[in-house]
């Protein structure tokens, strides 16, 4: 069965939780798509690599999680993510995941809009943006980064702008997207929200 499930939406809204919630639920494989960036990100910080390059060259391997999980490498993935070059480079390894056999959710920015289009399912996830940023505070400071809520504010400010605002593939819910706010909902509510369109999606079909 191919299924796919497009997740978008802007940094610490929740996508992520939602997005690995429901790929268990209903037994489907999950990529999040940012992790892409942020290793093609990390070797621009860490090598000075030059990012076209380094977004051809990438294999599994540069996809370990915590390493990637920094504000600062976040930063540098939305930087990179800005260059058609380094987007069109991701392309085909996205669309191959989604046609996973036994169905897919990928989470990311540009799913909906630009990697999988005719989606079976279409979401963007969102959340204002001081919410956001406490949630991304929280958990920056569990794993020890000395952040300030103030720094952490500017740093979703200053990531959505560059996001929303880029030439190509922005930050933009699709037209026919369900849109979930979860500014004030608990993670558990935002993934039953998200689980109910998937499962009426499986039973329409
Ligand atoms: O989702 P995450 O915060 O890990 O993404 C890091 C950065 O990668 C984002 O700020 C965005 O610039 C970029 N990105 C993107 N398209 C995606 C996923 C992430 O441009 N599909």
């Amino acid at each position: 069965m191919n299924f796919t499930v497009a997740i978008d939406g802007p940094a610490a809204a929740g996508k992520g939780t939602i997005s690995k919630a429901v790929a268990a639920r209903f037994g489907m494989k999950h990529l999040d798509t940012g992790l892409l960036y942020r290793a093609v990100g990390a070797k621009t910080l860490a090598e000075g690599a030059d990012p076209v390059e380094a977004a051809e060259a990438l294999r599994p391997e540069d996809l370990d999680e915590t390493r990637l999980r920094t504000s600062e490498v976040a930063q540098a993935a939305s930087r990179v993510a800005t260059l058609p070059e380094v987007r069109a480079a991701l392309v085909a390894f996205q669309r191959t995941f989604a046609q996973s056999d036994g169905g897919a959710v990928l989470d990311g920015r540009d799913i909906c809009t630009v990697i999988c289009p005719a989606a079976d399912v279409k979401l963007y996830v969102t959340a204002s943006a001081e919410v956001r940023a406490e949630r991304r505070f929280l958990e920056l400071t569990a794993k020890g980064e000395a952040v300030t809520r103030d720094g952490v504010l500017e740093d979703v400010r200053a990531r959505d702008e560059r996001d929303m605002n880029r030439a190509e593939a922005p930050l933009l819910p699709a037209a026919d997207a369900q849109i979930i706010d979860t500014s004030e909902m608990d993670i558990d509510t935002a993934v039953e929200a998200a689980a109910a369109v998937v499962q009426a999606a499986l039973d329409a079909r």
